[in-house]
C-alpha cells in the first residue's frame, strides 16, 4: 500500500470514530429521559377476577396508579389476536391475525399456534411497539408476547424469547429484573411479560372457579415480586408499569351447544375455526346452499357472509377472512354430533371469542408509574388506544394505527 493511500484511510478511519463518539452519548442521553416501561399480560383474566380474589400486587397499583373498570377487545376476543391489538392498535382484521387458527387459501397453508406460523412475518400487517421503539433507537425486550417471535418489518426485539409454555413464571421475572441490571447503553426500555394464567385455568374449571382464582392469585405474587425487583433497584417510582389482559372468559356447558352438521353436510366444507366463532370455507359450488342452510338456522349463531359482517367487527376486508362465519351467542358453543358424543368433557367449562360487546369478555387494565395519575379509577377504556398510549409513554412516534391517545389521555397526569 502507497503511503499516501494508508494515510487517507488513517484520516477516514478516525473521522469514523469521532462521529460515533459524538452521536453516542445522544443516544444515552435519550434513553435516560425516558421511564422504562413494563407491560405485563395475564392471560385471560376477566374483568372483575381480582375483587374475587386476594392480589396485593393488583390492589397496590391500583391504590398508587390507575385502574380501569375493564379493557374492552376487539373483535374477536381471542388471545392472538388482542395481543396484536394492544401492541399494534389495530383491529384483527386489520393487523392480519383474525384468529388462533388462519388458513390462507391461496398460498395452502395454516397459521397455528403449534406449527412455527406464529415466527413467520409474512402473517402480520401492523407494526407491533417493539418494532416502532427499535426503528426509533429505543431498546425492548420481550419475555414473551404474540408476534414477538418473528422478524416484522425486518425487526425483532433486541432480547426476546421462543415461547416456552413451561418456562417457570418466577424466572420470568428474574429475567425481566436482569434486563433492568444491563449497562444504560444495553438496557432495553420496554419489556413485556407474560404469563398463560388464569386463562388455562378459566378453560379448564370455569371462569371465576376457585382454581381461576388461584391462578390469578399466583400470577399477582409474580406482580409482587417484580414490584419488589423494582423497589429494591429504587425503580418504584421511575418505571411505568401496565397490567393488563387479552380477554375475559364466560361459562359454556353440553346444554348450550349448536350442532352443524344438524344443517349442513360436512363433506360440503371446510371448516377453518369452529367456536364461538365458526369460519367456514364451502366446497366449490356450494358457497350459497351452505350459507342459505345455515343463515338463521340456530337462534344463537348469527351467519354472515363476509363483506356483510357488522362494521364494529372491522372484520370486511381482509383477504383470509373466509367466505362465510358463524358468531354464538354468549355462553353457546358450535361443534359437531361426532364430537360432541366423542368427547364428553367438551365443551370446556370456560370460553371466550365472543362479540367483545359482553362485558364478560371484558378484560383488566392497572397502571402505575411516573406518568399515571394516582389512585385513580377510569371506566372502561378500549385495548385499541393502548398502542397510542405506549408511544406516548416512550416518545415515540406511533405508526399508523386505529386507536387515538386523546381516548385514554385520562389515565395520564
Ligand atoms: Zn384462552
Amino acid at each position: 500500500m502507497k503511503p499516501i493511500r494508508f494515510l487517507w484511510l488513517f484520516l477516514f478511519f478516525l473521522t469514523a470514530c469521532f462521529t460515533r463518539s459524538a452521536v453516542e452519548p445522544q443516544a444515552q442521553q435519550t434513553g435516560k429521559d425516558i421511564p422504562t416501561l413494563i407491560l405485563v399480560s395475564f392471560d385471560g383474566c376477566r374483568y372483575d377476577y381480582p375483587d374475587l380474589a386476594n392480589t396485593p400486587a393488583l390492589d397496590a397499583m391500583a391504590a398508587h396508579g390507575v385502574r380501569a373498570e375493564g379493557l374492552r377487545m376487539a373483535f374477536p376476543s381471542k388471545t392472538f389476536p388482542n395481543h396484536l391489538t394492544i401492541v399494534t392498535g389495530l383491529y384483527p382484521g386489520h393487523h392480519g391475525i383474525i384468529a388462533n387458527t388462519i388458513y390462507d387459501a391461496e398460498n395452502d397453508r395454516w397459521y397455528r399456534l403449534s406449527n412455527g406460523a406464529v415466527s413467520d412475518a409474512s402473517w402480520y400487517q401492523g407494526e407491533p411497539v417493539w418494532v416502532t421503539a427499535e426503528k426509533q433507537g429505543v431498546k425492548t425486550a420481550t419475555f414473551f408476547w404474540p408476534g414477538s417471535e418473528a422478524a416484522i418489518g425486518g425487526i425483532r426485539p433486541t432480547y426476546w424469547k421462543p415461547y416456552d409454555h413451561h418456562f417457570p413464571f418466577a424466572q420470568r421475572v428474574e429475567q425481566v429484573l436482569a434486563w433492568l441490571d444491563l449497562p444504560k447503553g444495553e438496557r432495553p426500555q420496554f419489556i413485556t411479560l407474560y404469563f398463560h394464567e388464569p386463562d388455562e385455568s378459566g378453560h379448564h374449571h370455569g371462569p371465576a372457579s376457585p382454581e381461576a382464582i388461584a391462578a390469578l392469585e399466583e400470577v399477582d405474587a409474580q406482580l409482587a415480586a417484580l414490584q419488589q425487583g423494582l423497589e429494591e433497584r429504587g425503580l418504584s417510582e421511575q418505571v411505568n408499569l401496565m397490567v393488563v389482559s387479552d380477554h375475559g372468559m364466560t361459562s359454556t356447558s353440553r346444554d348450550s351447544v349448536i350442532f352443524l352438521d344438524d344443517y349442513i353436510n360436512m363433506e360440503d366444507v371446510m371448516v377453518v375455526d369452529w367456536s364461538p366463532i365458526l369460519a367456514l370455507r364451502p366446497k366449490e359450488g356450494k358457497e350459497e346452499a351452505v350459507y342459505q342452510a345455515l343463515k338463521g338456522a340456530h337462534p344463537h349463531m348469527h351467519i354472515y357472509r363476509k363483506g356483510e359482517l357488522p362494521e364494529g367487527y372491522y372484520y370486511n376486508d381482509y383477504p383470509l377472512v373466509q367466505p362465510i362465519i358463524g358468531v354464538a351467542d354468549l355462553h353457546w358453543s358450535i361443534t359437531t354430533r361426532a364430537y360432541f358424543d366423542s368427547h364428553p368433557n367438551k365443551p370446556s367449562p370456560g370460553a371466550h371469542g365472543y362479540d367483545p360487546a359482553y362485558s364478560d369478555m371484558n378484560a383488566i387494565f392497572y397502571a402505575q408509574g411516573p406518568d399515571f395519575k394516582e389512585g385513580s379509577t377510569a371506566p372502561v377504556i378500549e385495548n385499541i388506544n393502548l398502542y397510542e398510549l405506549m408511544c406516548h409513554l416512550l416518545r415515540i412516534e406511533p405508526a399508523e394505527n386505529d386507536g387515538s391517545l386523546e381516548a385514554v389521555r385520562d389515565l395520564l397526569r
